[in-house]
């Protein structure tokens, strides 16, 4: 069994994900998507166009706009769904006022259209996601649902980004939360988790910064937090937080490269004395503070007095070099 999501950039180009999903036909596979996102033609993603929906004076135009991006994500599809599909948005759009529902319908429309694309079951976001009223995740619960739901069955679409209370509001994951639904889906089965993006993987530095960075082959889970503390995008580091409860490994795989081996992300792996440099990453929204004492480590409670001071003043501290007479504080600008 895998888990495999498709963000953004994949669900903008519905067809190219379908040719990858059906080449593997063995495989047991529960496949999460996003919405649509930004592509060659279009500039906005599905998900900012219905947030725009909350906030424009001429909602009937807006409407349009959604139906418009929606329909080219089915333009090829027979014409009785294309109606159902397109008739079921307006209708949606126009009675439905409830933000989060309004802004889930993105990863409802692309994750419904593509288990029509693949012949597969659907199923809604709402069965398998559980939060508490108060909005907060709760992971029991859900991981219990998904486990009724999902293990044993061969292949099922699940839109990303929300669930919903027992009262069945909606609720979402935040921006980008689609890469957390999938997560959490694969921990709950002790699934391997790939996720489909638009790149070949994690590089070993920033392009713009690094001459021809290669890309990681292998990784581990806390390396890929390191990194994205250190400025690093790709994974939301939330999203390695839920996978901590499950087995599997992660891999990280390029839709419009599906050859590429990409990165996979291991909870361990055997270190490469030869190798001691995994990666660069580089950030420029902190400052060091450094305090140089002649005599420094001979006080048991120097450390202590400055993380006191730190706590008292609620900083977070990024990083804490030490030498012997002297120690740097790094913080985040804002603090
Ligand atoms: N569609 C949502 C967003 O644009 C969630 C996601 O893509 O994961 O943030």
């Amino acid at each position: 069994m895998i888990v495999s999501k498709f963000g953004g950039s994949s669900m903008a180009y519905p067809e190219v994900v379908t040719k990858i999903i059906e080449s593997d036909k063995d495989e047991g596979r529960i496949i999460v998507c996003s919405a649509p996102g930004k592509s060659v033609s279009e500039k906005t993603k599905a998900t900012d166009l219905l947030l725009d929906l909350l906030k424009t004076k001429n909602r009937d135009r807006q409407i349009e706009r959604i139906l418009e991006r929606f329909e080219k994500i089915v333009i090829d599809l027979p014409s009785d769904f294309k109606k159902e599909f397109l008739e079921k948005i307006r209708k949606d759009l126009t009675k439905n006022n409830d933000p989060n529902f309004l802004i889930s319908r993105g990863e409802y429309y692309s994750a419904w259209a593509l288990s029509y694309r693949l012949n597969t079951k659907f199923i809604d976001a709402v069965k398998v996601f559980r939060f508490d009223n108060d909005g907060t995740f709760n992971r029991e619960a859900s991981s219990k649902k998904i486990q009724e739901k999902l293990a044993g069955s061969r292949r099922a679409v699940i839109p990303g980004f929300y669930g919903a209370d027992e009262d069945g509001n909606i609720h979402l994951f935040g921006r980008g939360g689609s890469d957390r639904s999938g997560a959490i889906i694969a921990a709950s089965l002790n699934a391997d988790y790939e996720n489909w993006t638009d790149v070949d993987g994690i590089l070993s530095g920033d392009p713009e910064a690094v001459k021809n960075p290669k890309v990681l082959s292998e990784l581990t889970y806390e390396e890929v937090r390191e990194g994205a503390h250190g400025g690093a995008g790709v994974l939301m580091g939330d999203s390695i937080l839920d996978l901590e409860y499950g087995k599997g490994d992660v891999i990280l795989k390029n839709t419009f490269n599906p050859s590429a081996p990409g990165t996979r992300i291991k909870k361990s792996r055997s270190f490469d004395g030869s190798k001691p440099v995994i990666a660069l990453s580089a950030r420029d929204d902190l400052l060091a503070l450094t305090i140089h004492d002649l005599g420094m480590r001979d006080s048991k409670v120097y450390l202590a007095k400055i993380l006191d001071i730190l706590g008292q003043n609620n900083i977070s501290i990024e990083h804490m070099p030490t030498a012997q007479d002297s120690i740097t504080i790094t913080f985040h600008n804002d603090d």
